[in-house]
């Protein structure tokens, strides 16, 4: 069972109970609202040129604020892709050597040249240079079901008319705005469960890194297992920190990139981090209490520990939304 999905007409002690009238309430909303409702009135967006170096492309993100872009092909004339943080990492992975000699992919490449690299296929999730994108009338249940099908974090919206990106959405962007203005619609039952009860998340074969690792050791493992992030823990399996994939930014604004052998202790130490320690849930607390959570710290997932602190799983808003719109849609889009 993935969360909320649950429609038998028993509880877990085998009494019954009526169907939840308020079940698909979530996914009702939506399905009524469209990605043009979940587009801010006014932000920021880059689009790189395919041309672009990529060394100057992360520095352009970097001193935008943002996160990722989307890639114009001035030959082909369309859209040919992202370009976000994990591909930053997976440049620095497949280039890196030691900390005595320059990266000089990094320095010198085109964003087309390293897309055009016969080994970016191990790395590049889209290689068949295709942009995934969604239109500003389709739903945010569509929106939602493209980003976990596509286990993507940044879906543009294009207007099919003038071919503009208008915005690019992500899972933050559309919980933000479910918790906004889904706030008076009445609540489904399901929110109520525990997490331990609820089946949302991922529990087993959690992906970790011990703070005396390297960065590269943690480098390889955003590789490895495309997680969109590590609890960084000590040797007793406690969580000490959190590196997501946006950390690694960091290694451009403060030009460590060349040194990969740094420990995770030192680079969570000078990482420029807002968040205060590390956002966590407990097996005992319910779904609402980890919503309202989730949303209000801005952050992407929450460690889910026992009362030793000890990682017992993740719940990242993939998890989230896919329980709470998506299974009532009868629809695994994280299988
Ligand atoms: P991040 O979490 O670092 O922002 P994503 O998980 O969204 O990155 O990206 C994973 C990979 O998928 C990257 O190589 C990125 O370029 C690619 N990608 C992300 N979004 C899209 C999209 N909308 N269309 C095509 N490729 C994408
Ligand atoms: P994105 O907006 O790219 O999804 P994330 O939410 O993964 O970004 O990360 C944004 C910042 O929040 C990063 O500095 C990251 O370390 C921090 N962060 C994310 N999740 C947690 C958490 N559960 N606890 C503490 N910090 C977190
Ligand atoms: P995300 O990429 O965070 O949106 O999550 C996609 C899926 O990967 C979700 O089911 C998460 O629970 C899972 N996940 C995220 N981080 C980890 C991790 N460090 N280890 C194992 N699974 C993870």
């Amino acid at each position: 069972m993935r969360g909320a999905r649950r429609r038998d007409r028993t509880n877990t002690n085998g009494q019954h109970v009526d169907p939840d009238p308020n079940a698909e309430a979530y996914m009702t909303f939506m399905k009524k609202h469209c990605c043009y409702d979940a587009i801010p009135t006014s932000c920021k967006l880059v689009i790189f040129d395919t041309s672009l170096q990529v060394k100057k492309a992360f520095f352009a993100l970097l001193a935008n604020g943002l996160r990722a872009a989307p890639l114009w092909d001035n030959k082909l004339q369309r859209f040919v892709g992202m370009l976000t943080i994990t591909d930053f990492i997976n440049i620095l992975h497949r280039y890196y050597r030691s900390p005595m000699v320059q990266i000089y992919e990094l320095e010198e490449h085109k964003i087309e040249t390293w897309r055009g690299d016969s080994f970016q296929n191990v790395y590049l999730q889209y290689h068949d240079q295709c942009l995934i994108s969604i239109s500003p009338d389709a739903s945010l249940f569509d929106a939602v079901y493209s980003l976990l099908k596509h286990k993507i974090h940044r879906l543009p919206v294009i207007d099919p008319d003038s071919g503009n990106v208008l915005h690019i959405l992500t899972h933050k962007r559309i919980l933000k705005f479910l918790y906004l203005f889904g706030a008076s619609i009445p609540k489904p039952r399901f929110l109520h469960m525990k997490m331990k009860d609820a089946g949302i998340g991922t529990f087993t074969d959690i992906a970790t890194v011990p703070q005396t690792a390297t960065v590269y050791d943690a480098l390889s493992v955003f590789v490895d297992r495309r997680v969109s992030a590590l609890p960084v823990v000590d040797e007793n399996g406690r969580v000490v920190a959190l590196y997501s994939r946006f950390d690694v930014i960091n290694l451009a604004a403060q030009k460590t990139y060349n040194n990969l052998s740094m420990s995770m202790q030192e680079a969570v130490r000078r990482r420029q981090c807002f968040v205060e320690g590390v956002i966590k849930c407990y097996p005992d607390e319910t779904l609402e209490t980890v919503i309202d959570r989730i949303v209000k710290a801005e952050v992407h997932r929450l460690v889910l520990v026992d009362r030793n602190d000890v990682v017992r799983g993740i719940i990242s808003l993939s998890d989230l939304l896919q329980a709470i719109v998506l299974s009532p849609a009868g629809i695994d889009a994280l299988l």
